[in-house]
């Protein structure tokens, strides 16, 4: 069934049943590579709670989680684009880092953050998203445990937003053409 999101109409895209068969799967993969690491595990608000939420239920080693935000703001030209992260007050030295993302669309925001994390010298760090528009991508980032890719069409429901607003639908839905 289509679905308005303010001035917008989406179509159903990925279901309910899908979205929890491909979590049960990257659940299981985290579990077994990470057997013994007790890894930490930061999800990116505020498009990834929901994906964060369940995926963390099917992680059946020891393991914790925390919640950061982004803020991304026009550097100088040198610099870029800067982003900073808010509420990230876990040490990650030599600790097994995994980002949970819920979607990588031109990769700039991973690739502004990554290096940050990485001078705080974790033992490893992984990334993990729902959602990768491969064909949007211009700062390619290596997913090692993804969802889906999806073509380059903008996305809501399941934690994602349109201006806000349809993060609380239960299914992923795409933009009508
Ligand atoms: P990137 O830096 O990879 O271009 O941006 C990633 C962020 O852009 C995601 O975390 C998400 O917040 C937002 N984003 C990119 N594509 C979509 C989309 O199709 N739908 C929604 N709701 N957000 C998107």
């Amino acid at each position: 069934m289509k679905h308005q999101v303010l001035d917008k109409t989406f179509v159903p895209y990925l279901t309910p049943a899908e979205i929890e068969a491909a979590i049960k799967r990257m659940g299981a993969d985290i579990s077994r590579d990470y057997a013994g690491k007790d890894p930490l595990f930061i999800a990116i608000l505020n498009g990834s709670f929901m994906f964060a939420s369940d995926l963390f239920k099917e992680i059946s080693i020891p393991a914790e989680i925390s919640f950061i935000k982004l803020a991304s703001y026009k550097g100088t030209e040198s610099t870029g684009n800067v982003v900073t992260a808010i509420g990230l007050e876990r040490d990650l030295f030599q600790r097994e880092v995994i980002i949970i993302e819920d979607i990588v669309d031109t990769g700039k925001t991973l690739s502004a953050f990554l290096p940050q994390l990485l001078h705080q010298q974790p033992a490893s760090l992984k990334i993990c998203s729902l959602l990768h528009k491969k064909e949007a991508t211009t700062h390619p980032v290596a997913i090692d445990y993804l969802g889906f890719e999806i073509p380059n069409l903008f996305v809501v429901g399941y934690g994602l937003d349109y201006n806000g607003f349809g993060r609380n639908l239960n299914q992923i839905m795409q933009i009508e053409a």
